[in-house]
């Protein structure tokens, strides 16, 4: 039978990495809502929209397509706004330092919760972000809650950049990190914090190949 699998928690703490391969050991689709949320800021960047301007942002997302495809030569999924590929774009500083204030939007996240939910409807999906398992999927059978050192996470966030040419200072890094998840988890609207049914998961000492066989056990019980 297939199920859902909910990987919430802080920022970067290993959850698309771990998410990305329990999905392709189970043969599970791969959901990054974070990226999604991404695709919205970017958008709502370029086209100078109001966040304090309802309407305008209703237009906007009536406005916004986002969906994945498969890079085959990339041996990924990337995400596109409007048909367009923003995979590398949405992934810069400038993008982290703003969404977290789109994310807190309700009408934002009426949007990406219900194409979330759409997406997963059939099962069978590994889904990473926020609030997964507390109001996309409720009813996952598996729930799981990543969190680390926030010294341990800035400085895997700032390799992952670095290996994309990115060169980020540490202290810059770790202020988003932290400005992130104190947004996030102080907003109204669906905030991040681990449902009663999460299983925690602190990869602070963890390599990637444990993190995964955390979750495959999870799902085996
Ligand atoms: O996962 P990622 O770090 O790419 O997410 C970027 C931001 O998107 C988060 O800091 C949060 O503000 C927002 N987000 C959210 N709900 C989700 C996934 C991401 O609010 N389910």
């Amino acid at each position: 039978k297939k199920i859902v699998i909910a990987i919430d928690g802080y920022s970067s703490c290993g959850k698309s990495t771990t998410a990305k391969l329990v999905a392709a050991e189970l043969g599970y689709a791969y959901i990054d809502t974070g990226a999604m949320y991404r695709a919205v800021t970017l958008y709502f960047l370029q086209n100078h929209i109001s966040l304090t301007n309802p309407k305008e942002i209703q237009k906007a997302l009536d406005n916004i397509e986002i969906s994945f495809h498969y890079n085959p030569k990339a041996k990924r999924n990337e995400v596109f706004l409007n048909g367009l590929n923003v995979e590398d774009e949405i992934r810069k500083m400038y993008i982290s330092n703003n969404v977290s204030e789109v994310s807190v939007i309700p009408e934002v996240r009426k949007a990406m919760v219900a194409q979330q939910q759409n997406m997963g409807k059939k099962r069978g999906v590994v889904m990473d972000g926020r609030d997964i398992g507390t109001a996309v999927f409720p009813d996952a059978e598996v729930k799981i809650f990543m969190t680390a050192d926030v010294n341990t996470r800035a400085k895997r966030r700032q390799q992952e950049l670095l290996e994309k040419k990115q060169l980020v200072n540490l202290d810059e890094i770790r202020e988003n990190l932290e400005k992130r998840d104190k947004i996030d988890s102080t907003r109204t609207e669906s905030p991040l914090r681990q449902a009663e049914d999460a299983h925690l998961l602190d990869t602070s000492h963890m390599v990637i190949e444990e993190q995964v066989e955390f979750v495959l056990n999870k799902t085996a019980s």
